[in-house]
């Protein structure tokens, strides 16, 4: 066997629904057409494959060196995820690739690392080569796996705002706040009413006062 040192993570650059009806097992033959037919290599440069629902498929075998970056084949293993088309060297992981996919990268390296020795080391294509491959920072995805795997699966407290009471208390203030709200709409529909009331009478004595004015100019009043 290979003195196995360290993975490296690279995609396989396609969009993300890519030949998703065909499934995994075809869509690793297809890469494995290009390797092989457009590159005339021996065969499928990686070793492994993983598909968009996390599926990891065996690809070159591991005892082979793989075909996948230069200058670090020899002491390697490749591992390809499905997806990355677009992507930038600094974007963020689950940016490009599912929650299964990386799960399942996770369990690749540990896996791999109970196998082989758990001094390997993890990176990308792109610590290697100006490339955006895999289209993430793998080291810093790492870390942050890491720290996650570190922390006590305690169980989640709970937050005084999703506690019940005060969702309820937060509900009824709610409530108060919106017949408030009714009530004054409310007044403000009366006060309407109100001013056009008064607006309606104040024509109507209007006219009345005018009309005794004018009856008591006509009797000669004034
Ligand atoms: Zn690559």
């Amino acid at each position: 066997m290979r003195n196995i040192k360290k993975i490296i993570v690279h995609c396989s650059a396609t969009r993300k629904d890519w030949l998703d009806v065909e499934g995994a097992a075809a869509q690793l033959q297809e890469i494995r057409r290009w390797h092989v037919e457009d590159n005339g290599w021996s065969d499928i440069g990686y070793h492994a494959y993983i598909a968009r629902n996390g599926e990891v498929l065996p690809a070159r075998p591991l005892k082979r060196k793989g075909a996948h970056t230069k200058g670090h084949n020899a002491d390697s293993i490749g591992v390809c995820l499905a997806g990355g088309f677009g992507s930038s060297s600094e974007d963020r992981a689950i940016d490009h690739y599912t929650p299964a996919q990386l799960a399942a990268l996770w369990e690749f390296v540990k896996v791999t690392r109970d196998k082989f020795g758990q001094e390997i080391t993890v990176h990308g294509h792109n610590d290697f080569a100006n490339k955006a491959c895999p289209g993430f920072p793998v080291s810093r995805w790492m870390a942050s796996q890491c720290i996650q795997e570190a922390r006590p699966k305690a169980a989640p407290r709970v937050k005084a705002t999703q506690s019940k009471t005060v969702k309820a208390s937060g509900v009824s203030i709610a409530a108060s706040v919106g017949s408030a709200g009714a009530m004054l709409s409310g007044l403000d529909q009366t006060a309407q009413y109100i001013v056009l009331g008064f607006a309606g009478l104040s024509i109507v004595l209007g006219i009345y006062v005018m009309r005794e004015r004018l009856k008591a100019w006509s009797e000669g009043w004034h």
